[in-house]
């Protein structure tokens, strides 16, 4: 007789050693694995052992079939998957009024009709063959609905975390906040931030969800391994128990919820770069009073991390562009020479600076002021020097007056001034106190060499007569200030 292709493991449980032999050549040809044996001892050694297919179980192999060997093999989980088909005489109804009832799957008499008996034999082993295949689909597809609550569960606390990392938050604030909600989130007693370069001896903790006595902001990296191991490979380096990680002498301690130390349990180091000058790593740690890290809550961590440090880059690179844009606008508005406002940016300002004396009904003055005679002062001691002068004439008028007042270099070695809120009399009060604060001032040109110089001052006032815009302010000032120079220089003039 040839294989017909049948697969699957039976035990043949027959007292008869010739029928047992004979059941077993018959299966075996057919493509069966079989183990005979005679007694309900020998059938639960094997089985105990190896769980088949298929048992072939002779009613005589127990007295009692039905609340005996049929009762102890159903009311068992390991063999829920077994089919159990019982042989009984022709002249007995065991097989079908006990066996059955009892968690038999089928009964065949004795003396077998061949046929019928692989039929049914070859009919068990396929339907064990889908209950198995079926019970599998179904567990995978729990485990499969297992991982997608814990996904869902995960990205809820992870989304949590990041809506509250969002903000506008500095580095170190963010990197507080990761370590705290993380500790929170796994229910972890330690989780620190530390700031360390590959190559660095020592790393800064910058933060940590703890803050247990003084803990040392700086740490030694020899002494963290893991830290270091971690740094350098840019891996995340895990170890769920550190009792088999030869990184770790004994008992190493780390602060445990209580206040108090506990032996590290386990440990994850997970590293980040922010910028070629900054780097760090993450690091969770449980002690021997919690659980174990898992390699969920490392990839939870990982994924938190990653999306922590994306954010304090863009906040960084925000924050760089805001700078850029500082300095090119001070750049626009700046005279190079002297560092006060340039003619555009006072041109600006004084627009800004009578539309809002407009609107609150309030007096404004401008102030004109020319050196007097610069163009001696660049022959005699040279352009340099006379520079030298405009910047300390500058830093001069920036020092004197308020504030809400704005000076600026209007061109060459003539300056303006704008007083908001001020009246002509004031102007005059003011002008008067700067125009002999200048002239009584040594200005130093190198060389320890001192130089004194007056300058003339002209004063318009908005609003006053026949001055309703910017251009005519200016324009009156231009000519009180020729009224001086004509009256003499080292004046005041309205
Ligand atoms: P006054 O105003 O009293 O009538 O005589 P002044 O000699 O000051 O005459 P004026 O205002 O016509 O000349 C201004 C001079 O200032 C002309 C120019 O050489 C000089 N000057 C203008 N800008 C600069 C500068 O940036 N640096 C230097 N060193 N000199 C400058
Ligand atoms: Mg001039
Ligand atoms: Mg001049």
């Amino acid at each position: 007789m040839s294989s017909l292709g049948d697969t699957g493991r039976v035990v043949v449980a027959e007292r008869n050693e010739v029928l047992a032999g004979a059941l077993s050549w018959l299966l075996r040809e057919h493509g069966y694995e079989v183990i005979t044996v005679s007694d309900r001892n020998e059938l639960f050694a094997v089985i105990e052992h190896d769980v088949p297919d298929l048992i072939l179980l002779d009613s005589s192999v127990s007295s009692r079939i039905g609340d005996g060997i049929l009762g102890e093999l159903r009311g068992d989980d390991r063999w829920n998957d077994v089919r159990i088909v019982v042989t009984t005489p022709w002249q007995s109804n065991n097989g079908v009024e006990i066996g059955l009832p009892w968690g038999a799957d089928d009964c065949v008499a004795k003396p077998f009709r061949v046929a019928e008996l692989l039929g049914r034999v070859r009919t068990q082993i396929r339907a064990s063959e889908q209950l198995r295949s079926a019970r599998a689909a179904l567990m995978e597809t729990t485990a499969a609905m297992e991982r997608e609550r814990f996904e869902a569960a995960n990205n809820r606390r992870l989304v949590e975390i990041l809506h509250e990392v969002t903000g506008e938050l500095s580095a170190n604030e963010i990197y507080r906040l990761l370590a705290r909600r993380m500790a929170e989130s796994l229910d972890i007693s330690n989780c620190s931030i530390v700031l360390a370069r590959p190559s660095d001896e020592m790393g800064t903790i910058v933060a940590t969800n703890h803050d247990i006595g003084p803990y040392a902001a700086e740490l030694k990296l020899d002494e963290m391994p893991e830290i270091r191991t971690a740094l350098q490979s840019d891996k995340t380096f895990f170890a769920e128990s550190v009792r088999d990680n030869s990184l770790f002498e004994d008992g190493r301690m780390i602060p445990s919820r209580d206040g108090r130390g506990v032996e590290l349990r386990s440990v994850a180091v997970i590293p980040f770069g922010i910028d070629r000058s900054r780097s760090g790593v993450l690091l969770l740690r449980t002690g021997r009073d919690e659980r174990a890290l898992t390699t969920e809550d490392v990839a939870f961590a990982d994924i938190v991390l990653r999306a922590a440090v994306a954010i304090i880059r863009r906040a960084q690179a925000l924050e760089s562009t805001r700078a850029d844009n500082r300095r090119l606008e001070a750049l626009a508005t700046t005279d190079p020479l002297t560092r006060v406002l340039n003619r555009r940016a006072f041109l600006d300002r004084l627009t800004a600076e009578v539309d809002r004396s407009r609107r609150y009904d309030s007096t404004l003055a401008l102030l004109l002021f020319d050196v007097d005679h610069f163009k001696r002062i660049n022959d005699t001691v040279g352009h340099l020097a006379g520079d030298s002068v405009l910047k300390q004439m500058g830093a001069l008028l920036e020092d004197a007056v308020r504030k809400v007042d704005i000076v600026a270099r209007y061109g060459g070695e003539e300056f303006v001034s704008i007083l908001p809120e001020t009246s002509l009399e004031g102007a005059i009060i003011f002008a008067e106190r700067l125009r002999e604060r200048i002239a009584a001032q040594s200005f130093d040109i190198g060389n320890q060499r001192l130089l004194r110089l007056t300058v003339s001052i002209g004063i318009a006032i908005f609003p006053s007569a026949g001055v309703a815009s910017t251009d005519d302010l200016i324009n009156r000032a231009d000519e009180a200030l020729y009224r001086a120079k004509a009256a003499g220089r080292n004046l005041v003039r309205s």
